[in-house]
């Protein structure tokens, strides 16, 4: 069975007084490590130390949202993966549609990064998703099997304990409008077939395939309980407390058939 895992990602948001108490109402409400599902918070670089003080020992894990591949050096602007993990963070977002559609990364370096990132012990979120464009052009699976094979390319079978992916169609990314659960099911299912290809089922059946796009109190509990789905990656509803509370629970109590 496959711990859910429901990750909020915060994007270019909060300052430190509303990140530290996001963070600690937070860690008041999840003091304890759940059994059933396992959380995360990507707060921005600034903030890290800041909100990892604030959920250190509570059942809430620190994220980020980028790393840089390099070990530390002149690199001028870019936060390295050795940085990360000093701070606290444990995993790390990578392949975000907004990493790779506004600010240009491609499957290379976006590979060049989790290999970097899961060498050095920082676990990762990979994101996946194709554009309206490319779905109403029927290229959807193709472009899930570039960025699987691009974003994963020369990766071990034993680093991928590690790793997570999120489904994350670029049109329903902060737009309101959520896939259906049969488009939701149907590209995790194809995803999961992609891994039983390229590796081998035990790698399929425990990989965790997170769910994300404009997720809601209200659709959270129906899209975590389908077959494929194993959680959420939360962008706009993780910033405030009640609605991300309330996503939690619906993992907490989703039921799978
Ligand atoms: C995201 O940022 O990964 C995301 C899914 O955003 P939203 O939940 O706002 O659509």
């Amino acid at each position: 069975m496959r711990r859910l895992f429901v990750a909020g990602n915060w994007k270019m948001n909060t300052l430190a007084e509303s990140a530290t108490s996001l963070g600690s109402d937070l860690a008041k409400q999840y003091p304890e490590s759940i059994e059933k599902v396992e959380l995360l918070v990507c707060p921005p670089f600034p903030y890290l130390a800041a909100v990892g003080s604030a959920v250190d020992g509570s059942a809430i894990q620190l994220g980020a949202q980028n790393a840089y591949f390099e070990s530390p050096g002149a690199f001028t602007g870019e936060v390295a993966v050795e940085m990360l993990l000093d701070v606290g963070s444990e995993w790390v977002i990578l392949g975000h549609s907004e990493r790779r559609h506004v600010l240009g990364e491609t499957d290379e370096t976006i590979n060049q990064k989790v290999l970097a990132c899961l060498s050095k012990g920082l676990k990762v979120i990979l994101c996946v998703g194709e554009l309206l464009s490319e779905r109403e052009a029927g290229q959807t699976e193709s472009v899930l099997d570039g960025q699987m094979e691009g974003g994963l390319a020369g990766l071990d079978v034993e680093s991928l304990q590690n790793l997570a992916i999120a489904y994350e169609p670029v049109w329903a990314i902060g737009t309101g409008v959520t896939a259906t659960e049969e488009q939701a099911d149907s590209a995790h299912a194809h995803l999961r077939n992609w891994l039983t290809n390229r590796y081998n089922s035990d790698v399929a059946q425990d990989m965790r395939i997170l769910y994300g796009g404009s997720v809601k109190p209200g659709n959270a509990g129906s899209l975590m309980s389908l077959p494929n789905v194993d959680g959420a990656l939360v962008g706009g509803a993780s910033l405030q407390f009640d609605s991300f509370s309330a996503i939690i629970d619906a993992a907490v109590e989703t039921t799978k058939s």
